[in-house]
């Protein structure tokens, strides 16, 4: 439903936000043809400009585990897509509740809630290809251009807030502005055309990735059956994308027309979840007991993946010989998991065994050099260690043009450099991080710092100053 609504709904949004009195945007005409067109870079700075404002309205995982998992499994499913050759960028937002959503430029999140909701990885695998689907169709188009039409972090504010149901007192409006604006029943009948469409384009995407085809329509039933039971408080995403039983059946009979087989979850969606269970409680000991009965049953990636989650809770409650002893058993059996090796790392750290530790990170990056998630724990470990510039070195060459879909590089970094006694290149990384997750006044103060401490040093003042202005003009352009 939101689809079509959007367009009309932010042009009458805009006049409620106070801010937006001074200088009216135009209002968008729907109508024109001409006015769904949109460049791919101008879509491409709506889409950075919503992924740093997402950061201002909920957490974003910043685990190179868990992101790394999300996005191989994206980028497994887009490489089967139309649009094998746009770039993506999956992230996972640490939210209970259960929704993924499609923003600009292939900005796809997925909460954390809808990937425990999932019972195997084809699931969770369809929810994203359905999302996928929804960007190689266009369905969104329309109402990105006409949300371009406000100015770039408003048009960023308001989309953020309305593809993740946040309940601000801002979509709140919207919503009630929306609602009597009326012509619903259209609007809703276009919406299950995209809807329809998605789930088909979606399960080709999902047959071609290799997934189990029958969990589309079983995922979405279960959705929807948990309705009945949760009254007013349905999963976000059945807000986003009405699933309706005759979508359900129309999707069962074309996932049926495959050959029936059995689909494996990989290791590392298992461990995935097992990691996120832990992060979504602040009760974890309440797991240990379904930890471990589940290390008895099913299949050696279940149980390893059962057997793992019960070390991360030893760890975290300190009992470090009981966490070593099921990681040490892990990788016996898997020597190469970079999870097992991370989390055996962090143990003998904690133990106050840091160069053990740390020689584990160095020598897991000589077997696999490319892996950018080894890497980063690694430097955090350096970084926590006081071995700044060792940390410095391992990550400055990964900061180019897509840290920005990364910022937690920018903050490392800085920490590198403040570690090290260089505090102006310390604040200027600062100031990058803040810009990266939408806080433009931490950026504009760190780049002040930045400048103020870089005196003397021509290069690095030039290029303070400069960010400074940007991160300024920037400021300017919120408060039209
Ligand atoms: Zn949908």
């Amino acid at each position: 439903m939101r689809y079509l609504f959007l367009g009309l709904w932010l042009a009458l949004v805009t006049p409620p936000f106070p801010t937006a009195h001074a200088n009216l945007p135009e209002l968008p005409d729907l109508g024109a043809p001409s006015d769904d067109v949109m460049t791919p870079s101008e879509e491409k700075r709506l889409g950075e400009a919503f992924f740093r404002n997402l950061h201002q309205q909920i957490e974003i995982s910043e685990d190179p585990e868990i992101q790394d998992y999300i996005s191989s499994l994206g980028n497994r499913l887009a490489s089967h897509s139309d649009m094998a050759k746009q770039r993506f960028h999956f992230f996972v937002v640490m939210k209970p509740s259960i929704n993924a959503f499609a923003g600009p430029a292939g900005y796809i999140g997925v909460h954390s809630g809808l990937i425990l909701a999932t019972r195997n990885e084809s699931e969770l695998a369809s929810v994203m290809a359905h999302e996928i689907a929804h960007v190689t169709q266009h369905h969104l188009k329309r109402a990105f251009a006409a949300a371009s039409r406000m100015t770039l972090p408003m048009a960023a504010a308001t989309l953020a807030a309305i593809l993740l149901g946040t309940q601000s007192p801002a979509a709140a409006q919207a919503a009630l502005i929306a609602l009597q604006a009326g012509s619903l029943q259209s609007q809703i009948n276009f919406t299950r055309a995209n809807e329809q469409e998605a789930d088909r384009i979606g399960l080709q995407i999902l047959t071609a990735s290799d997934f189990d085809p029958r969990s589309m329509p079983a995922f979405f039933e279960r959705l929807q059956q948990s309705t009945r039971f949760l009254g007013y408080n349905i999963p976000e995403f059945l807000r986003t994308h009405p699933v309706t039983s005759s979508r359900i059946a129309d999707t069962r009979s074309r996932a049926d027309s495959f050959p029936y087989r059995q689909y494996t979850d990989s290791l590392a969606y298992l461990l995935t979840k097992s990691k996120l269970q832990i992060l979504s409680t602040d009760q974890p000991e309440l797991f240990k007991q379904e930890f471990e009965v589940a290390m008895e049953r099913g299949t050696p990636n279940q149980k390893a993946a059962a057997q793992y989650g019960l070390a991360l809770i030893f760890n975290q409650q300190h009992e470090f010989d009981a966490s070593k002893k099921l990681l040490s058993r892990l990788l016996a059996k898997f020597p190469d998991q970079p999870q097992f090796i991370h989390a055996l790392a962090q143990v003998e750290i904690a133990q106050g065994n840091v160069a053990q530790g740390l020689k584990r990170y160095q020598q897991a990056l000589q077997r696999f050099p490319a892996s950018n998630v080894l890497k980063l724990e690694y430097a955090e470990a350096l970084l926590a260690s006081g071995r700044f510039r060792k940390a410095r070195a391992l990550i400055e060459p990964d900061i180019t043009e897509r840290t920005k879909n990364h910022p937690v590089l920018y903050k490392l970094l800085s920490q590198a450099y403040a570690g090290m006694g260089e505090t102006a290149e310390g604040q200027r990384y600062l100031a990058e991080y803040f810009y990266a997750i939408g806080d433009i006044k931490g950026a504009i103060r760190h780049a002040r710092l930045a400048v103020k401490m870089a005196k003397g040093n021509r290069i690095l003042t030039a290029i303070a100053t400069q960010r400074l202005r940007f991160f300024q003009a920037e400021e300017r352009a919120m408060k039209h």
